[in-house]
């Protein structure tokens, strides 16, 4: 397992999340329970952003989290979903990236780098 310092890739941190989950008997959420768990944490995030950068402050009794936490909750719960379906985040990802460089490549103004 990488340390927790160095530069990883997409396929390790599926590996790392598989290891964290195989240690416990109950192994992966189902899909819907998965999905209930990112819609879950993604209200987390949007809770820390409103806080952060919204009209709506915590009260004083609330815990203080962060979105860099809150951001991380939902990546976990991504690979997590990704590792339970056996599909290859790395993979999905870079065929991601080709549509937005194809298909989208004309969808936004570049910026000028002459
Ligand atoms: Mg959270």
């Amino acid at each position: 397992m990488p340390d927790e310092k160095q530069a990883m890739t997409i396929a390790e941190m599926q590996r790392t999340v598989d290891e964290y989950i195989g240690q416990f008997k109950e192994g992966y959420f189902s899909p819907l329970a998965l999905m209930a768990r990112l819609t879950e944490e993604a209200g987390e995030l949007a809770r820390e952003v409103n806080h952060y950068y919204g009209e709506k402050p915590k009260r004083k009794d609330e815990a203080e989290n962060t979105i860099d936490m809150e951001l991380a909750d939902c990546l976990f719960i991504l690979v997590c979903f990704a590792n339970s379906l056996n599909i290859n985040l790395e993979k999905a990802f870079h065929a991601m990236m080709h549509k937005f460089n194809t298909r989208d490549k004309d969808r936004w103004t570049k910026i000028d780098t002459e």
